[in-house]
């Protein structure tokens, strides 16, 4: 990496996108952890074997798709941090497609989760838009199935008891490996990959920063640890690396 333009990854978890009204499913305190029969609906064997919690399934993201979420000031605040002409990925545990929907080139951001703004078909493989498939449901389909070939749809998510894409997970880890800023906002940095990636980093030398509201185990490891909410300390941060840079 050239020394005059440090590469910056910055990992993002559930944090960054509940301002816009996301709520975290999967954290410690998420719907998923709250819910054991909840889960069933995002975990692959139950998905895959039950035709009624698919159904029960669809209608959660059917209604949690009927938010309309837009991207809030901390995902705009890492817009404005890529159009400083620093480089610049994002490891997203997220799968709401926000920091897409706010600018970031698609080739820029790497969704460890995957995407809830597609459907794939399990066994032709074929994608088709998200909103397609809850179109279908709205018209009273409760399972829709692939139209390509009758195959059971699941969204380009990661559900419990899938791996991740380990291409997606490579790239983040080269990226991890070599960058010089790693901020890690709105993730408790817990369980993998976020954690296996902070350590990555932090092995490579890099220097971390910690946004997030509670505390996380790399905190004694962070140069800097920010405990303001994302909305305000995230713009606040990217100004002031910006500043840096043209020192
Ligand atoms: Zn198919």
């Amino acid at each position: 990496m050239s020394s005059t333009r440090p590469l910056i990854a910055v990992l993002t978890g559930a944090g960054i996108s509940t301002d816009s009204g996301i709520p975290d499913y999967r954290g410690p305190k998420g719907l998923w952890q709250r819910d054991p029969a909840a889960q069933d609906l995002v975990t692959i064997g139950p998905y895959l074997a039950d035709p009624d919690i698919r159904r029960r399934s669809w209608l959660l993201r059917r209604d949690v798709g009927a938010a309309a979420a837009e991207p809030n000031p901390g995902h705009l605040a890492l817009v404005d941090l890529e159009r400083s002409g620093l480089p610049v990925r994002v490891l997203t545990q997220n799968v709401d497609g926000l920091h897409q929907r706010s600018g970031l080139p698609d080739r820029k951001v790497f969704e460890l989760h995957g995407t809830a703004q597609r459907v794939q078909c399990v066994r032709c493989r074929v994608r088709t838009p998200m909103s397609e498939a809850l179109d279908r449901v709205a018209a009273g389909e409760p399972d829709p199935a692939c139209l390509a070939c009758g195959g059971v749809l699941k969204p380009c998510t990661v559900m419990f008891g899938e791996n991740l894409d380990p291409v997606v997970l490579g790239r983040a880890e080269a990226v991890a490996n070599n960058c010089d800023l790693f901020l890690a906002v709105g993730t408790l940095l817990q369980v993998h990959p976020a954690a296996g990636l902070v350590r990555l980093a932090l092995d490579a030398g890099a220097r971390l920063v910690i946004v997030n509201a509670e505390p996380t185990p790399y905190d004694d490891e962070a140069a800097e640890v920010i405990r303001e909410p994302i909305s305000t300390a995230l713009p606040a941060l990217v100004r002031r690396i910006i500043a840096a840079s043209r020192d």
